[in-house]
């Protein structure tokens, strides 16, 4: 403990210590963290990040918690996101330069002002542009990934590497970054577009989700990935557990793919819920359901389902 303090004088960002990861993720779900860091710069971070490699300290990154889902016994290690931190962003005709703690929503609004085409279907989804590049989030047909340049990244041993587009591959709701590099900044380069044209996507996107997401509940939206030729909301509504119950936790009766925190909501609970719907699902269908969400501190068996 004495050592992980010492990282206090590695930062005047943020340090918290044993910090409730409930607080940090949108489920508001998660036991404490050993430590949790908002670096200001990315000097601080490839300091913070040697001291934790050198002293053996796990580390986790994260972005805005939006697809996370955390054990109610926390987290043994150390966390790191940039969230309202490293937030600079640059445009330079229809080339973007952002920091990975720039939000989506204000990555969007931004470009949109700008007459650039190419990010504004992910209107509304939640998140920071970090977490966004590693889960290649996409809506309404688009993906983060499809307009990207490079992305820079820093290891366990402070050193920034920068991987061209053609180093990563993406796919749905998967890239390979990795989980031992924290993403610094990535650069986009936009379509110019009509405003009438851009406003017209953004319309059809957020009408979308406001009218198929449970937007007033806590959730991580999508719980699992769609398999190919199904929606796995489909498949959970057709083995009848849309709107089931366990503890505070609910299959949404809205989206059966959203599964919602009703105020006390435990990771145990959510993950009874994710064990049940891939039980029956695979009974059913004989389909295995993948997650889209990612973990922490969850074993593998509290999440497949015993049969
Ligand atoms: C209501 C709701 C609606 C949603 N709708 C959509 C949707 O339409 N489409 C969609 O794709 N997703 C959707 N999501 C899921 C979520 O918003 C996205 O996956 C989002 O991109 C996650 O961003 P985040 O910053 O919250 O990442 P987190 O949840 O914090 O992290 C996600 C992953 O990224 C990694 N990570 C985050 N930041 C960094 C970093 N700086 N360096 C290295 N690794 C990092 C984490 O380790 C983790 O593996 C929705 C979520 C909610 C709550």
């Amino acid at each position: 403990m004495e050592s992980l303090r010492f990282l206090e004088s590695l930062t005047k960002g943020t340090i918290l210590f044993n910090e409730p990861m409930a607080k940090h993720t949108s489920y508001g779900i998660g036991g404490p963290a050993d430590a949790y860091i908002v670096p200001k710069d990315s000097e601080e971070l490839a300091n913070i990040l040697k001291y934790s490699n050198d002293n053996r300290f796990p580390v986790y990154f994260i972005g805005s918690g939006s697809n996370l889902l955390v054990s109610d016994q926390g987290i043994n290690g150390i966390v790191i996101s940039p969230r309202n931190s490293l937030k600079k962003l640059e445009f330079t005709n229809n080339i973007i330069i952002a920091e990975s703690g720039v939000m989506l929503g204000k990555l969007v609004k931004e470009s949109t002002k700008r007459n650039l085409s190419g990010l504004e279907s992910l209107i509304g989804v939640p998140g920071t542009l970090g977490g966004a590049l590693v889960m290649n989030a996409g809506a309404f047909g688009s993906e983060i990934s499809k307009y990207l340049k490079y992305v820079k990244v820093m290891n366990m041993k402070g050193q920034i590497i920068k991987y061209n587009i053609n180093q990563i591959k993406f796919s749905y709701r998967f890239s390979t970054l990795k989980k031992d590099e924290f993403i610094l900044s990535a650069s986009f380069q936009l379509l110019s577009e009509t405003l009438k044209v851009i406003e017209e996507k953004k319309q059809f996107a957020s009408m979308g989700r406001k009218t198929n997401q449970p937007l007033k509940y806590r959730s991580a939206g999508s719980v699992f990935k769609n398999p190919e030729n199904y929606a796995a909301g489909y498949l959970i509504d057709q083995v009848g557990l849309k709107g089931k119950k366990i503890g505070d936790a609910q299959i949404s009766d809205h989206h059966a793919n959203f599964f919602i925190n009703h105020g006390n909501a435990m990771a145990k609970d959510i993950t009874s819920l994710i064990k049940l719907a891939r039980k029956e699902v695979f009974k059913k269908f004989s389909i295995q359901l993948e997650l889209e969400v990612k973990t922490i501190g969850i074993k593998k068996k509290e999440l497949l389902s015993d049969d």
